[in-house]
């Protein structure tokens, strides 16, 4: 199948609140831009370097995300344009974003990474600090980061009771960090969740965002 194809198949099984990001890490720009015909405008990328020059290159209204590790030193590079970052992981990382942001004379939106999964090489908060970050209250002056959500991976597992517990376990947070701090914020409403091999099950468990890369654009070459 082809890349429109592709998208076609798996908008058609996205409830219309559900947003779609076209996962292009490691593909070129002519995957994207055959995904861009065919209608696609949000892109996810997890490499500094490598949207940046996608950036550069492809249309000017397509909305790039960043779902990668990123590190304090690089933030300066993809404030200008970044729309969404889903992979905070540390509390320095958000002050940090705040200070580009403002910088650039932007307010970022971002997502809290949440460590859902058993694995333990995945970054994000636990629960238990987010839960902690949250009471502390400091987030709340930051200026020039709006906190949208929550952002989180299930562990890679063919187990699909497991996959639902942890999507579930997020949206639960999700839900109790909205009713205790964004009752009346409606912009705090993006869960993401959900990648090709588990997005069916995190849309069943509330995902209003799932990331795909690979049912998209075929197999990565790393
Ligand atoms: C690569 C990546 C994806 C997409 O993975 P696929 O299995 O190719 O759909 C989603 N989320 C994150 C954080 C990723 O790094």
């Amino acid at each position: 199948m082809s890349i429109a194809d592709n998208l076609k198949a798996i908008r058609a099984t996205l409830p219309s609140h559900v947003t779609l990001v076209c996962v292009s890490k490691f593909h070129p720009n002519e995957s994207i831009l055959e995904a861009y015909e065919a209608g696609a405008r949000v892109f996810g990328e997890n490499k500094v370097q490598e949207v940046s020059r996608k950036q550069e290159t492809l249309p000017k209204d397509i909305v790039w995300h960043f779902i990668g590790h990123l590190q304090t030193n690089k933030i300066k590079y993809i404030a200008p344009f970044v729309s969404l970052i889903h992979s905070v992981d540390s509390y320095r990382l958000l002050e940090e974003i705040d200070r580009q942001a403002a910088k650039s004379g932007r307010v970022i939106d971002c997502l809290l990474q949440v460590h859902i999964a058993q694995e333990t090489t995945k970054f994000g908060f636990s629960p238990e600090e987010l839960t902690t970050i949250f009471a502390a209250g400091k987030w709340g002056e930051l200026t020039s980061v709006r906190i949208r959500g929550l952002m989180g991976m299930a562990t890679f597992t063919d187990d699909e009771a497991q996959v639902h517990a942890e999507f579930r376990s997020l949206k639960t947070l999700f839900d109790q960090i909205k009713i205790a701090y964004f009752k009346d914020q409606p912009y705090f409403d993006t869960l993401s969740m959900g990648m090709s091999d588990d997005y069916r099950i995190a849309v069943e468990e509330g995902s209003t965002m799932v990331r795909v890369g690979s049912s998209i654009f075929g197999a990565r070459e790393y």
